[in-house]
């Protein structure tokens, strides 16, 4: 029913490019292919040889779902919709970014931006928590509005398969902290510890897991967040007088990662702690 692309990329950093990887998910039914985020500019091709590997045309790609705005999840977008003419569909709170990524850029500045995303899209169809979005054949994906990550992040639960597509929702214990509210995050993450009986967690930054394991990722990924939570917390009020940077720099070393690996992401999720500590 659905096939794991998974697709390396890298990051600019101050010690050179960072390697990671996205995982774009193909869903095939009988009636219908669609794709679960695209991946950075250029991740088409990976994409499409997949498609003809399992005996389909890319043409036949008549939806692209993207589970939030950031650009390894819209980069290929513009490029498959040419191609496709598919419907492009995402949550509103991260309409604006998807199709203005100049202003996402300037708004949450990444190093490299412009050479992960590969052009503008237009959003055909808007998505909300309980949506269900019809595969045929018995099949559907139900929209789980899971803010956090971005204020639009989504997850896509396939039923009755029961398997969790998570995008970005779930942090991973000892990768870069990324998010824009942790304490949303936590009670996005809350609410799909609550759904019975996951199959498979599928995320977009971190490898599938089944089962016991799908729910001991979703456990790992709170747990990671109360974490972070306390490290800030905890350095902040021993050092009222760092700067920002010194401060994300600090926090990286707390938590197990190279000072040297700060960046503006993670220095926008330490002020997002920062804010959640001031309203608590
Ligand atoms: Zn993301």
């Amino acid at each position: 029913m659905f096939h794991p692309i998974r697709i390396p990329f890298s990051v600019s950093s101050s010690v050179g490019a960072l390697p990671r990887f996205v995982f774009v998910y193909l869903i095939a039914s009988p009636d219908t292919l669609m794709l679960i985020d695209t991946g950075v500019a250029g991740s088409e091709m990976p994409i499409f040889e997949k498609v003809r590997q399992i005996g389909r045309k890319p043409t036949e790609i008549s939806t692209v779902i993207l589970t939030h705005a950031h650009p390894d999840h819209i980069g290929a977008a513009k490029v498959i919709q040419e191609s496709t003419d598919c419907t492009i569909v995402a949550h509103a709170s991260d309409r604006a970014w998807i199709e203005n990524p100049d202003r996402q850029a300037r708004e949450r500045p990444i190093p490299g931006f412009s050479n992960l995303v590969g052009g503008t899209v237009t959003v055909d169809q808007v998505l909300k928590d309980g949506d269900i979005i019809e595969l045929g054949d018995g099949f559907s994906l139900e929209v789980i509005h899971t803010p956090g990550h971005s204020p639009g992040s989504i997850c896509l639960f396939l039923l009755p398969d029961r398997d969790l597509f998570s995008g970005d929702a779930v942090p991973v214990t000892g990768d870069l902290p990324i998010y824009d509210d942790p304490i949303t995050s936590m009670q996005s993450i809350n609410r799909l510890r609550k759904l019975e009986h996951i199959r498979s967690l599928l995320p977009s930054w971190n490898e599938p897991s089944e089962g016991k394991a799908a729910y001991q990722a979703l456990d790992d990924g709170l747990e990671y967040l109360h974490q972070v939570h306390g490290v800030v917390k905890k350095i902040v009020t021993e050092n009222p007088s760092l700067n920002l940077k010194e401060l994300t720099e600090e926090v990286l070393i707390e938590i197990g990662l190279p000072a040297e690996i700060a960046n503006p992401m993670v220095t926008r999720s330490v002020l997002a702690h920062i804010r959640a500590m001031e309203k608590t």
